[in-house]
């Protein structure tokens, strides 16, 4: 059995905060364990590289395996630290077998120096097999790793939540004060089969999966046991499955495993007052949601439908019941004037939503809209903002970007009383540490 390292490489740029760590490594921590390996794990997503401290430390390993991940996560790639620390361990130690895995690897598979094996798939069966093999120096099969692929998601064990970093657990990192009272996140599913055109998780994944309802009960029963106050699902889209989703609610709910909890979710917008009325007694008190656009041209153009008259019915409705809800926005497809940025934005404006992420177009890879770009557009890279210099749209970048920041400006404004009065009756939308107050915006 061997001493094991799993590290997340810190992001390359620190975009704005939002909580969130790499279940991906958690549920790699429990198979390991489960195995009888020994796991140490370095997030420097939160932590500082210390590389004194690492050197030392990996003269005790003799596996390292390293997360390249993809945007969506943190906002941000990690994969050029990722290579950094490939190279540090190395020259560091030439006899520790590198692993590299994670949603890059996927969607671009190639070879990275100084990592002895790429696992271009989901890891959670394969990763014993590779370790297997690369400390035994055996030839990696790679029709056997074909047929390691989870089909029943409750083979996984529950994720790994005791390597976490007290930091990571309550919102803060090196860069950031911790605010929140203890905080996880949870996956029930992974996937989506809706055909949104920008959507980046299509490129990792074309299937949907989803544990049991059984099994997702039973994480809650260790989460609530384990003292959790705020917790995080983030499956892709909790409701793909909604009758499903309302199956998980009640349970919640008949079981009390939610009671002085928080819950955040990220949903598509095709759910229904009976959804709301559930998430509300189950105490989930965020639910993001993805509208995009309020031109049907430029919906049909990402695929999406959606019924605005009903969302803004939806959304009325959620905010009496007290949930906050996040609403996304995409300015810049190709059809996009002043007319129809005007039209979101005052659609926006006239909704009770509690915050909005504003994003201009990225043809992000992974994407049906990045595959579909020509090869010299792409020009090896990874995304492509719409804009008038990439010939994706009439908007010139500094232009979309000062609509969006004098636009988040007004919006912020204008819900501040809003957001003062909602609190005040319906509490925060995360728990605090210590009782302490954060606006979440
Ligand atoms: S609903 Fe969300 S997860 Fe599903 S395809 Fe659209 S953007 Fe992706």
């Amino acid at each position: 059995m061997a001493n094991i390292l799993l590290v997340y490489p810190s992001p390359e740029v620190q975009k704005q905060w939002r909580f969130g760590f790499s279940l991906n490594l958690l549920y790699l921590s429990s198979i390991l364990k489960q195995a009888g390996h020994k796991v140490i794990f370095k997030d420097y997503s939160v932590e500082n590289l210390n590389l004194e401290a690492l050197t030392e430390l990996l003269s005790q390993i003799e596996v390292a395996i390293i997360e390249f991940d993809s945007f969506p996560l943190k906002r941000a790639l990690n994969i050029h630290n990722g290579e950094f620390l490939a190279n540090f361990i190395k020259h560091t130690n030439k006899g520790i077998k590198t692993i590299a895995f994670g949603y890059d690897c996927i969607l671009q598979p190639r070879i990275i120096p100084n990592i002895d094996y790429v696992l271009a798939q989901e890891p959670e069966k394969a990763i014993a097999y590779v370790i297997k093999c690369l400390l035994a120096k055996m030839e990696i099969n790679r029709q056997d790793l074909g047929t390691m692929k989870i089909e029943d998601l409750d083979d996984l064990p529950f994720p790994d939540r005791t390597i976490l970093s007290s930091y990571a657990e309550h919102g803060g990192s090196i860069y950031r004060k911790s605010t929140l009272a203890k905080s996880t996140l949870v996956q029930t599913s992974r996937g989506c089969m809706n055909t949104c055109r920008f959507c980046q998780r299509k490129g990792w994944t074309n299937k949907y999966n989803e544990h049991s309802i059984d099994y997702v009960i039973s994480e809650f029963h260790d989460i609530t046991a384990s003292g959790y106050k705020n917790v995080w699902i983030c499956d892709d889209n909790f409701t793909f499955n909604l009758n499903r989703a309302k199956k998980i609610l009640k349970r919640l709910i008949n079981d009390r495993l939610t009671e002085g909890m928080h819950i955040a979710l990220s949903s598509w917008i095709r759910i229904d007052r009976e959804f709301l009325e559930l998430a509300k007694q189950a105490n989930v008190s965020v639910i993001s949601v993805g509208i995009e656009s309020t031109n049907q041209e430029i919906l049909k153009f990402y695929n999406k439908q959606i019924n605005l008259d009903e969302t803004e019915k939806l959304i009325r409705f959620a905010d009496q019941l007290g949930v906050y809800i996040v609403g996304n926005f995409i300015i810049g497809a190709p059809m996009e004037t002043e007319n129809t940025i005007n039209d979101t934005f005052e659609y926006i404006m006239r909704i009770p939503f509690d915050q909005v992420n504003v994003k201009i177009l990225d043809y992000m890879l992974g994407s049906k809209l990045y595959s579909e770009l020509p090869d010299d557009k792409k020009n090896s890279e990874r995304h492509i903002f719409a804009c008038k210099e990439t010939a994706l749209n009439d908007f010139p970048m500094e232009y979309l970007k000062n609509r969006i920041h004098t636009f988040m400006k007004e919006f912020t404004a204008s819900r501040r009383n809003h957001f003062i009065n909602k609190a005040s009756r319906f509490g925060l939308p995360y728990k605090l540490l210590n009782g302490g107050v954060r606006p979440h915006r």
